[in-house]
């Protein structure tokens, strides 16, 4: 029997970093086992669904690069069905105006509310029985939800599928919250981080072991359920952010300019991104690459720092990467204190590394800010 798996995201906006590692662990598990993957969209609960929501779904698959195969499917066209499936399952009672399931084992529960709408215990076994589901893999967070599931598939006569379970993510503070930066995929694109990274990083989560920068095919070479992670997961910046610098060191040298020209304010002159290029594979984000450009094309309020203009002075005109390191090395030995030498080339605190500011600031115009 071919593997089929699904992805059953609620409608909710954009995709949370958990979600996107559910997405990702059955698109690797499909891809592992030449099997397919289904895009579910689980929007039993039509108040809270709205079709902005299912396009910030779709939108943020597209962007990750993470294809289904069948789909998207949508539970609010099968409420029918899902009543058709209840008048003809064993075990099914009406009480006090809803639809209950009394299965072995289990307390009964309610499968079809007073109004006929199914909930989503129900509609989620008879989706998973009628699309031939063959493993499910979800977060643990739907624990507790899979008996009652595989009880409502053997209540339609139906064979439940394999449930199997990864870690939920979590934040500093326990649950994730914006405050981590890491909220959701649309906030990781607004700051630029590449999809690559991150979903090199979610693949990474998705089975323990050791992995480093990886694309999409060797996620799927490495990915293993046996080893999905459990329990939960804290998320860590510092790998995203590492991951990130690389994959965009690694990418081609078009790909790198067009992609930062594309958040640069309209008017921004290409050559000028261009020649910034190799000071670009410094940079954690494409947010960091931004600034870098507006930080050559914008001098900052003057915060002089003489020793630094003399040091730069003894360098060549344009520095590449191991030039602009072996300067920084220079500036630390001489005890020249690198922040400030970031604010009087910048005017800020943080930013890209500094060799790559001395990469992308020509000669001339660092000692101009310098001196
Ligand atoms: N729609 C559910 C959620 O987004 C997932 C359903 C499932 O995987 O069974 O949490």
């Amino acid at each position: 029997m071919s593997v089929r798996v699904r992805f059953a995201p609620s409608p909710t906006g954009s995709l949370h970093l958990g979600s996107a590692l559910t997405a990702l662990a059955n698109r690797l598990f499909a891809r592992r086992h030449g099997g397919t993957l289904l895009l579910r969209i689980d929007d039993t609960d039509t108040e809270r669904s709205g079709p902005g929501m299912e396009a910030g779904i779709l939108r943020d698959l597209g962007w990750l690069g993470i294809a289904w195969d069948e789909g998207p499917l949508r539970q609010s066209d099968r409420f029918d069905r899902y009543r058709e499936a209840a008048a003809a399952a064993r075990g099914v009672e009406i009480r006090d105006g809803a639809c209950w399931l009394r299965a072995p084992g289990q307390a009964p529960f309610v499968i079809l509310r007073g109004d006929g709408r199914a909930t989503y215990n129900w509609a989620t076994a008879v989706d998973d029985h009628d699309e031939r589901i063959t493993d499910v893999i979800r977060g643990n967070d739907h624990l507790s939800n899979t008996p009652l599931q595989e009880a409502a598939v053997r209540a339609i006569g139906g064979e439940p599928p394999r449930y199997l379970h990864h870690a939920v993510i979590t934040g500093d503070a326990g649950k994730l919250s914006k405050r981590d930066g890491a909220a959701s995929i649309a906030d990781l694109r607004i700051e630029g981080y590449p999809p690559e990274a991150v979903v090199n990083y979610l693949g990474l989560i998705a089975t323990s072991g050791p992995g480093d920068v990886l694309t999409l095919d060797g996620l799927v070479e490495r990915f293993d359920e046996r080893r999905l992670a459990r329990g939960t997961v804290k998320v860590d910046p510092g790998r995203l952010r590492a991951l990130s610098t690389r994959h965009l060191a690694a990418l081609p040298a078009d790909d790198l300019v067009t992609r930062v020209l594309d958040r640069c304010p309209p008017g921004t002159p290409a050559d000028a991104v261009r020649a910034l290029e190799p000071a670009l594979r410094g940079v954690h984000t494409l947010a960091e690459a931004v600034e870098l450009v507006e930080c050559v094309l914008v001098a900052p309020d003057r915060e002089p720092l003489p020793e630094l203009a003399a040091i730069r002075a003894r360098y060549p005109e344009r520095l590449d990467e191991g030039g602009a390191r072996a300067l920084v090395d220079e500036l630390r030995r001489a005890e020249v204190p690198l922040r400030r030498a970031r604010r009087a080339l910048t005017g800020r605190d943080r930013g890209p590394e500094l060799w790559a500011v001395f990469a992308a600031l020509p000669r001339d115009e660092a000692i101009r800010r310098a001196a």
